[in-house]
């Protein structure tokens, strides 16, 4: 069982805030496609480097079952219907994609249009995330976003009447020209849609974006960490009322709706990344692609992935799998870490966890730790603490 990311590093236009591996020229997108399907090529030996040591051939490791598969970017949408059926031509031609597998693509309003949902659906996309951001013109304006509330509003509909039941979209709480009041209306129109899954983030002021620089320079309002903390504080109550499961810090679903691929991330599942600044990991290394354009398309081209590699030591792997499970509803259970990483591991997170506890930071079930409401607040500053180094 493994995840494969594809990521499309083009957008029509960079938003104020974002820093994720993105260009806006889409010269050379068609040699991008290329280079993705070649890659995926390229990567198959790199899924379990262990089945190699054991003498599995290829042929086999390209049997190694997919289960989820994410599109995303940059912009995956911006593809075109011959653009997407070649990736998914070579994704299929080298991997076994289960046929029950999550295939999600992130789609800006503006692309959600009757012809592209027709054409996603025939390739087997079943899952839609849906880069909302904010039902109100002003945030949108702020965060420079292209779309209009309208076009969200939209494309919400249309994705629906297209039958894909699997919508999630992506909400940004802490902007400045968003009042408390004015989060609970975006929450009550998102509970209104009914849309299962809500990935729901703070923002954040990332170095070197234009926000950073707009806010630093004094031409537009700064973020306030306080009002920050109280619309979290309003989106975790918000979501259990309406019956929505918390089951990661940033993430709610109705029962049953997790994201599969997500949930692969934060349980140390294998997976593979396609495509400039993807990572990938399998178990015991991750790698990381070149974040460029050029060097990711000529080193394609001479047959070899351009890629960092970190060997992960066990301490590494113990930090990643506190970091990950303590942001989700399931924890960390130290049964769990005594088999995987040894009682010096265990003992060491028990030693830890006892000033969390103390202070109602973290509860404790038997092995199981979880953050507390309070907890929640603090995150990755608990998990943190609980590093080994
Ligand atoms: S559309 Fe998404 S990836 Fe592109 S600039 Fe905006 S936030 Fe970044």
């Amino acid at each position: 069982m493994a995840g494969i990311y594809i990521h499309i590093p083009y957008c029509r236009h960079k938003c104020s805030y974002c820093n994720f591996f993105s260009v806006v020229s889409r010269k050379s997108m068609n040699d991008m496609i290329q280079a993705i399907c070649l890659e995926m090529k390229l990567r198959l030996p790199v899924l379990s480097s262990d089945s190699l040591d054991k003498g599995i051939n290829e042929l086999e490791i390209a049997r190694y079952s997919i289960d989820t598969v994410y599109f995303g970017g940059g912009t995956p949408s911006l593809l075109d219907s011959s653009q997407l059926k070649q990736i998914f031509d070579n994704l299929h031609l080298n991997y076994r994609v289960s046929a029950t597998a999550e295939i999600t693509l992130e789609a800006n309003p503006d692309d959600i249009t009757t012809e592209n949902l027709i054409i996603w659906k025939e390739l087997g996309v079943n899952r839609l995330s849906i880069g909302i951001q904010s039902f109100r013109q002003e945030d949108l304006n702020y965060l420079n976003r292209a779309h209009t509330v309208e076009t969200a509003l939209d494309s919400i509909k249309l994705a629906r009447k297209f039958g894909f039941p699997d919508l999630t979209i992506d909400l940004i709480y802490g902007i400045p020209t968003l009042s408390n009041d004015q989060w609970i209306k975006n929450l009550e129109l998102f509970a209104e849609l009914s849309i299962p899954h809500i990935s729901a983030y703070s923002l954040t002021v990332e170095p070197r974006t234009p926000l950073f620089k707009l806010i630093d320079s004094g031409k537009i309002q700064p973020v306030d960490e306080i009002q920050s903390s109280e619309q979290f504080d309003i989106l975790m109550k918000f979501m259990e009322n309406h019956g929505y499961l918390h089951y990661e810090i940033s993430n709610f679903c109705l029962p049953g709706h997790y994201a599969k691929h997500n949930l692969s991330y934060w349980k140390g599942i294998d997976y593979l990344g396609f495509g400039p600044s993807a990572h990938s990991f399998n178990g015991t290394s991750r790698q990381w692609n070149v974040s460029s354009i050029h060097e990711y398309l000529e080193a394609i081209k001479l047959g070899t992935i351009p890629a960092e590699f970190e060997k992960l030591t066990l301490s590494n792997l113990y930090n990643e799998n506190v970091m990950t499970g303590l942001r989700t509803m399931w924890g960390c259970d130290t049964k769990e870490i005594k088999q995987q990483f040894g009682a010096e591991y265990e003992h060491y997170f028990e030693k830890q966890a006892m000033k969390w506890l103390d202070q109602s930071m973290l509860n404790q079930n038997g092995s199981i730790y979880t953050l507390t409401h309070k907890g929640k607040f603090l995150a990755d500053g608990i998990a943190s603490d609980l590093f080994y180094i």
